[in-house]
């Protein structure tokens, strides 16, 4: 059935909508309710909240869908401060002309992602427009950051290492692909990573400051760590990892992997004495199994990337478009 205005009249076919494809998919005590608002328990500890939107398309890529990304973009947001996700609301303005099918497959990936992530779907909303099938996803996350965690992109030091939790560009050269109509077997690497940054965290490793390395890419999440914290960042290329199919991709379209953004990936600035253990950490949860240290902090400032060939190569963030709506 394809969705029209009724569907977002607030009436009999809103109701369907949301009991039909939302709450069968999301159901849990807490939405059950259908009440004006959540009441969820406190916890101790500092309240984490964040919001994003997600716009992408095509709505379904090799690897994941708008769904599976606006789950774990939030969660992954939370996580980065330290945070243990716990809720999240979700809200969907559809287009005209959207199949009711789509929204069940998306609704099915977002319950499928929540539950691997941890989080409840807690609240939620639709709104109907006229257009031509897009959907788009806003979702808001709230975790709890216990006493005694602190990571901040200001709290890099000279003296950490660089982690880096997997290969670069996987989502956004599967998303280029897809819009390109290339076939590969490129995936988009889209995933919640609790389970990593909770093992860290739970091992006492001294995480100073962590992003996840969406839009933007690796080169502009440690620009942004390097001026915020008042450090030099320096990468070493030759350890930068990429799949052997997303290197050729990069390759034949001249696309840099320091700009390509990922929706499964995490860098993590902390003390070089316990790189090792961490990176153990991270090598046996999943989504981690390819992680390696990129890098050193040290006094200075900016980043810099040590080429294959021995240069030394300044990096600032991205500028202008890079590929929108990957997100
Ligand atoms: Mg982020």
């Amino acid at each position: 059935m394809k969705i029209t205005l009724a569907e977002g009249a607030g009436g009999v076919s809103t109701a369907r909508l949301i009991s039909e494809v939302f709450a069968k998919h999301f159901e849990n005590p807490i939405l059950a309710g259908m009440e004006d608002a959540a009441l969820l328990p406190a916890e101790s500890g500092r309240i984490a909240l964040t919001t994003d939107s997600f716009v992408v398309t095509p709505l379904f890529f090799r690897g994941g869908d708008i769904g599976r990304l606006a789950v774990a973009g939030t969660v992954n947001d939370l996580l980065m401060r330290g945070a243990t996700p716990r809720y999240l609301t979700a809200a969907f303005i559809i287009e005209t002309g959207t199949d009711t099918d789509t929204l069940d497959r998306i609704a099915c990936s977002m319950a499928a992602t929540a539950r691997e992530a941890g989080v409840l779907i807690v609240a939620g909303d639709t709104k109907v427009v006229e257009g031509s099938g897009q959907v788009f996803i806003n979702t808001t996350g709230v975790g709890f950051v216990p006493d005694g965690v602190e990571v901040s992109a200001s709290r890099a030091q000279a003296g950490d290492v660089v982690l880096l939790s997997g290969t670069l560009g996987d989502h956004h050269a599967a998303l280029l692909s897809a819009r390109m109509g290339i076939e590969n077997q490129i995936e988009s690497d889209a995933a919640p990573l609790t389970a990593m940054v909770q093992a860290l965290l739970s091992a006492g490793i001294h995480l100073h400051a962590m992003r996840d390395v969406t839009r933007g890419g690796l080169g502009t999440v440690l620009a942004e760590i390097a001026e915020a914290s008042s450090v030099q960042i320096e990468l070493e290329e030759d350890a930068l990892p990429m799949t052997p199919a997303v290197k050729s991709f990069c390759g034949l379209l001249g696309l840099s992997p320091l700009y390509m953004g990922n929706e499964g990936k995490l860098i993590a600035l902390l003390p070089a004495e316990e790189a090792e253990p961490a990176l153990e950490i991270v090598r046996s949860s999943p989504y981690g199994e390819n992680a390696t240290v990129i890098g050193t902090v040290t006094a200075g400032e900016g980043v810099t990337l040590r080429t294959a060939l021995g240069g030394i190569r300044r990096i600032g963030p991205l500028v202008g478009e890079g590929l929108p709506r990957i997100c």
